[in-house]
């Protein structure tokens, strides 16, 4: 097993540990309940025949339907999307949803298939788990690879099959076809609420500054909504590098600018710098919302912010967690700073249910709501104990899936 997953493995036996969780619930959290696996024929439209490998991992529904992605990737492996269903358990009980956890996964490239293509592979994968899916089953999401119109290929498909006009058993569906206001936003807009509550703990008195790595969904949207509240962005990157301004960039004339087919390292801006120069700027907060395992080793020791909102999932490699504490580097781990996505799927999958339409005022007013609470619940963990930030993540996580376990044997 990989070392990160490794590692992952022992910080939630030291959270179970400081529960003092009874050896069967931790061996059971450790445990998916079910892994699904398939292997479907597809003929390619050169009318080769290719088998498709897919999984899907039902960690655990003690607190509600397996809720978690459905992602289109090369490295799809039973132990990643394992690890990645038991984060989403974690991380929908932090959330207090009422919702276990789940993760699937098929293994291509899906770059490499036409919409054609990619449109029967989303049917097929439903044809082979749909009798374990449905609203109060599993519901899945988009995830690496997959977006809105695969959600509505694949509920189009649940709905062929089974006669049922459910619309809850596919979340992050386009927004005429039962999706939600802002759940686009949801995630970067999540994790701004969130960094709005720490500062205010903090006593922050100015406006941070800020460095960004990932102009995509998540850091384009965290981006612009703490712009608009005053925020100083010194620098920003993608795939293609990163740009640096000491007076602020502005991350609506970037998105402009990118409309026009250009990439955002060629955006004037002061100064051209990389993603690891971004990563080691002195800012007061670190937002690395493309990767996981950016911040590791090799740079954790150059790292100088003095917050790190983890809006990627896993962008610091775990076994430099208390390298950076010791440092005074305060992280705002994932499950709780990225929640913002998982959150607006729950008001998704609840209008769904019950047939209302909630307008971006009231789904923003809601994850606010939803987003601080979180925070206060851990931050007064977090004050208590002084321990990791992370560990407090996952201790409040499993507490309450415990508790659910411990009930339910
Ligand atoms: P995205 O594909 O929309 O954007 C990814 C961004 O990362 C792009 O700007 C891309 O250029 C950049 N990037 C890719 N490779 C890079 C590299 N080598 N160096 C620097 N930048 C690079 O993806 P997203 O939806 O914004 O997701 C970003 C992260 O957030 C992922 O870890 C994802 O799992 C996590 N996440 C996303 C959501 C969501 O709702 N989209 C929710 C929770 C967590």
């Amino acid at each position: 097993m990989e070392e990160k997953y490794q590692v992952f493995q022992k910080r939630i036996k030291e959270a179970a540990s400081f529960l003092k969780l009874k050896n069967f619930i931790l061996e059971k959290i450790e445990k998916p309940d079910r892994i699904l696996k398939f292997y479907i024929p597809f003929k390619r439209e050169n009318n080769k025949v290719i088998f498709l490998e897919g999984l899907r991992v039902q960690h655990s529904n003690a607190l509600g339907p397996y809720k978690g992605g459905i992602r289109f990737s090369e490295k799809v492996s039973e132990e990643i999307i394992s690890i990645l269903a038991l984060e989403m358990t974690l991380k929908c009980a932090l959330s207090n949803l009422p919702f276990g956890g789940g993760k699937g996964g098929l293994k291509i490239n899906p770059n490499l298939f036409s919409e054609k293509e990619l449109k029967k592979i989303s049917s097929l994968v439903v044809q082979k788990i749909y009798p374990f899916l449905g609203p109060d089953l599993d519901v899945p999401a988009p995830d690496l690879g997959t977006n809105e119109k695969i959600m509505l290929w694949m509920l189009k498909e649940y709905q062929r099959i089974t006669g049922k006009k459910d619309l809850a058993v596919f979340t992050g569906k386009p927004l005429n076809f039962g999706g939600s206001n802002l759940r686009r936003e949801a995630t970067g807009l999540g994790g701004v609420f969130l960094l709005e509550a720490l500062l205010k703990k903090l006593n922050f008195s100015s406006f941070p500054t800020l460095a960004i790595q990932g102009f995509g969904n998540v850091g384009s949207f965290f981006a612009k909504f703490a712009f608009e509240r005053g925020f100083k962005i010194l620098a920003i990157s993608d795939i293609s590098g990163g740009i640096f301004s000491s007076k602020g960039l502005n991350p609506f004339e970037i998105e402009r600018f990118l409309t026009s087919k250009k990439s955002l390292s060629q955006f004037p801006a002061e100064k051209k710098i990389s993603n690891e120069e971004l990563l080691s700027l002195k800012v007061d907060v670190l937002v690395p919302a493309a990767l996981e395992n950016v911040i590791n080793k090799k740079n954790a020791k150059n790292i100088k912010a003095k917050i790190i909102v983890e809006m990627a999932n896993s962008p610091v490699d775990l076994t430099v967690d208390e390298f950076l504490r010791k440092k005074g580097i305060l992280q705002m781990p994932d499950i709780l700073a990225n929640a913002g996505g998982v959150i607006v799927s729950y008001f998704e999958w609840l209008q769904n249910k019950k047939r209302e339409k909630w307008s971006s005022a009231k789904v923003e007013k809601m994850l606010k709501l939803k987003m601080v609470k979180n925070f206060e619940r851990f931050w007064e963990l977090y004050q208590k104990k002084k321990i990791h930030p992370r560990k407090c993540a996952f201790i409040l996580a499993l507490l309450k899936v415990a508790q659910k376990i411990e009930n339910k044997i």
